[in-house]
């Protein structure tokens, strides 16, 4: 059974064993799904736990629920398609997480594993020497993609790596070194996107972080314009305003209708730069093809994660306008990465972004994330005592629970009716709705009956 750990497995060097292992598993990768035995599958699971415990993180086997409550061997992921999550058992979930936004046309979408596919088969990454033209062609799509004189941009693998870039490309842009961010904004793990986050439970233990950061209320365009008065009146220097559209890890908050106009006219009047942290927002998600769009707004600096490799392939980047890039130009190794923006990588965005404009990735998760709401809305009548109510926009959602304890039994709840959902990074109070934008209506139906079977059970 997978919960019965082996305590004190020791690790020491053994390259038999590490052929061994590498070899079983990768005979396993290349056997089709029809061939793999049962016995083989029940390896897998428990050794995945076992693995997990000995070599990754025991803490996650604690905290993750399709480990702690699954009855039968932890969840394994194996397969998935569409809004379709399969574990290694063969137990099919709805997915309502959508990787944390990762998943914006769905698991697998057969346009993008076809592309990189492809793109493997010709080069899977540049030779570091020679011009690639993918990185080329995808950086005009993206010019051509984004509001305003937004034209050249910089490929990474994470978001993080992005937003770090971003903060970067303002310092030596303005020659300034400190930045404007949100409370309980995220931007990232590194060093550098830690600093911008907005709570302490990840950023005390690691104090200091970059100097010259301050956190404010998010939605309140004051507050930055008093910190940048501030500022100012101290000699203290301030780069760039970092704000993501509608915040994403918080549990969907949105904004004041006024906040990114007013950031824009805020970020002009005190010359620093507005920053838009898109990693989550970006290619669709809200509703727009940016999240910036809802409000018509162009910020300086864009920031791209998640979504851009069509959920096939990690790739992010980050983009600003010709005359901010000027800086970047006497020294292009100012910031490099051997490994972002590979062939198949910028293969898989460029699929990405037809699949975006060609299904109307954008369109779909408005009128998904209003029929969401609509729904969820009625039955909040109904269990006024369970939940507090719906928020966000196109299909980044959060339901919101009065505590902790009750969210996370909805989110139990529906796991073992077979949808996957996930709290934020901290907590249950808010449950994160954000699956594919191309989520048939037929499997929203079917989620909101299981939850409406939850929220009944649960009263
Ligand atoms: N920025 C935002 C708005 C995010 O939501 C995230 C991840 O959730 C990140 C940055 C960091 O991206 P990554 O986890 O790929 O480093």
């Amino acid at each position: 059974m997978t919960k019965a750990l082996n305590e004190n497995a020791p690790c020491t060097r053994d390259k038999v064993q590490a052929l061994n292992e590498a070899k079983k598993m990768v005979d396993l990768i290349e056997t089709s799904e029809a061939d793999i035995t049962d016995a083989e599958r029940h390896w897998i699971a428990e050794s995945t736990y076992q693995n997990f415990a000995d070599h990754i993180n025991k803490g996650f086997l604690e905290y993750r629920k399709s480990v702690t409550e699954t009855e039968d061997f932890a969840l394994t992921d194996w397969e998935g398609q569409g809004s379709i999550l399969k574990d290694v058992m063969g137990r099919e979930y709805i997915d309502m997480l959508g990787g944390f936004g990762l998943y914006a046309p769905g698991i697998r979408h057969p346009k993008i594993v076809a592309a990189a596919k492809a793109q493997l088969d010709r080069s899977p990454q540049y030779s570091q020497e020679m011009l690639d033209p993918l990185r080329a062609h995808l950086a005009k799509v993206i010019a051509k993609l984004t509001p305003g004189d937004i034209q050249y941009g910089f490929f990474a693998n994470s978001g993080t790596e992005a937003v770090d870039g971003a903060m970067k490309l303002a310092k030596l842009y303005t020659g300034k070194s400190g930045f404007i961010s949100t409370l309980k904004g995220f931007h990232g793990k590194s060093l550098g996107a830690l600093s911008l986050l907005g709570k302490a439970v990840y950023r005390k233990p690691l104090l200091p972080l970059l100097e010259g950061v301050r956190q404010v209320p998010f939605g309140d365009a004051d507050a930055i314009e008093q910190v940048l008065i501030n500022a100012k009146e101290v000699g203290d220097d301030i780069a760039g305003v970092v704000v993501e559209p509608i915040q994403g890890e918080a549990g969907a908050i949105e904004p004041p209708d006024d906040y990114w106009p007013r950031l824009r006219e805020i970020c002009d009047k005190y010359e620093v730069l507005l920053i838009a942290d898109e990693v989550q927002t970006g290619f669709g998600r809200t509703g727009e093809i940016f999240g910036v769009d809802n409000w018509g707004v162009t910020p300086d600096i864009m920031c791209f994660g998640k979504a851009l490799g069509g959920g096939v392939i990690a790739m992010s980047g980050f983009f600003s306008t010709a005359k901010i890039w000027k800086c970047m130009e006497p020294n292009p190794f100012m910031h490099t990465t051997t490994t972002g923006g590979n062939p198949v990588a910028c293969a898989a965005a460029l699929a990405q972004i037809t699949v975006l404009l060609e299904e109307d990735l954008a369109g779909q998760a408005k009128a998904k994330g209003i029929y969401i709401k609509e729904k969820v809305n009625a039955l909040q009548k109904v269990y006024p005592k369970i939940l507090k109510g719906i928020r966000g926009r196109g299909l980044l959602l959060g339901m919101e629970f009065p505590n902790d304890e009750i969210g996370y039994k909805v989110a139990s709840g529906l796991f073992s009716r077979g949808v996957l959902t996930a709290g934020t990074l901290t907590n249950a109070e808010t449950i994160r709705i954000e699956p594919a934008l191309n989520i048939p209506y037929e499997l929203i139906d079917t989620m909101l009956e299981r939850l409406e079977d939850t929220f009944k059970s649960m009263s």
